[in-house]
């Protein structure tokens, strides 16, 4: 047959850009959102209205879950679960969740579903609205592997799906651990422009230069794999680069931020990272000492 159909449960802009390159890509579309104005646009794109949330999953084999967190999840489908304990709405159904949300929460989800007889695969994706069923697009995805890729050619519409393994949790793992780095990042820039700027320095005199240190990361620690592998085998060579030289820099930047009048809570966590190792008495190991600071202690 044709492209297979699928229903979409959630119209906020990451489902709402998810459901037009279903269309796009002529799968028959099947929408269901609590607040159903929202789905106008895509009617008139092609998409089906579903009268209730029941009828939405009944639709489809596959249906994709774009809401704000996995309650949400429960509070659509858990009454729809209710009032069809003898008919199994949701029995031999796939269910992909988008949402984001806990590694453990995801894997709560996973079971939910299985005692409903149904597959769940978890999905982190890693664009915004704007860039979803375009070029760079990519998405997480963990659970089952045989389900998963059953519909990987329909996941792929969303962007490029990569598959992480069969523990729920992991697509979210991703999501969250990739968000830390972006997060972390995005924050700095902030404080540094807030820096300056408290300086009487503009902005624009600052960030391009700010974002050449961001872009130069790569080519400090190459791709990754290296400095994974040292990370895992505990060495921290100490000759550029020591935790002590870094966290005097991380000291400078601290006082230079209260004497400029802003806000010391961002470089004071970086700073307490170095501060640990030192006291430790790792200060004269790689920054990458910092490390040992901050997994799991065994
Ligand atoms: P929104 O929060 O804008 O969309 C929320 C959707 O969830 C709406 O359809 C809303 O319904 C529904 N919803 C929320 N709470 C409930 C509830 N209790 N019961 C029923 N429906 C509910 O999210 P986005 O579309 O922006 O994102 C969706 C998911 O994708 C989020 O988990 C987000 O973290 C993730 N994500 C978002 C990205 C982005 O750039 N926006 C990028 C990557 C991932 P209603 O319309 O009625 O309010």
């Amino acid at each position: 047959g044709g492209p297979t159909s699928v229903t979409v449960v959630g119209l906020g802009p990451m489902g709402r850009a998810t459901a037009v390159s279903l269309l796009r890509s002529g799968h028959p579309v099947t929408v269901w959102n609590r607040t159903a104005g929202r789905a106008d646009d895509l009617l008139a794109g092609g998409a089906t209205l579903a009268p209730t949330a029941a009828a939405a999953v009944a639709a489809s084999e596959l249906t994709i879950l774009s809401l704000t967190d996995y309650q949400a999840m429960y509070d659509i489908l858990g009454p729809v679960v209710e009032s069809s304990r003898t008919s199994g709405v949701l029995a031999g159904k796939v269910l992909v969740n988008l949402s984001s949300d806990t590694p453990d929460a995801s894997r709560d989800a996973a079971a939910w579903a299985a005692r409903q007889g149904a597959s769940f695969v978890t999905g982190g994706v890693m664009v915004p609205a704007p860039a979803v069923g375009g070029p760079g697009a990519y998405v997480f995805y963990s659970g089952p592997r045989v389900v998963f890729e059953t519909h990987e050619p329909t996941l792929s519409l969303i962007g490029e799906p990569r598959y992480l393994g069969e523990d729920p949790g992991l697509a979210q793992l991703f999501y969250q651990a990739h968000l830390d780095v972006f997060l972390t990042a995005l924050s700095s820039l902030l404080h540094a422009t807030a820096l300056v700027t408290a300086a009487g320095v503009p902005a624009a005199d600052f960030l391009p230069g700010a974002l050449n240190t961001l872009a130069d990361i790569p080519a400090m620690i190459g791709d990754g794999r290296e400095l994974a592998r040292r990370l895992e085998a505990g060495e921290h060579p100490g000759d550029l680069s020591t935790a002590r030289m870094m966290g005097a820099t991380a000291n400078h930047i601290v006082w230079t931020s209260a004497k400029a009048g802003i806000d010391t809570r961002l470089p004071k966590a970086v700073k307490a990272h170095y501060d640990e190792a030192v006291t430790a008495g790792r200060g004269t190991e790689n920054w990458t000492v910092l490390y040992e600071m901050l997994k799991v202690r065994g």
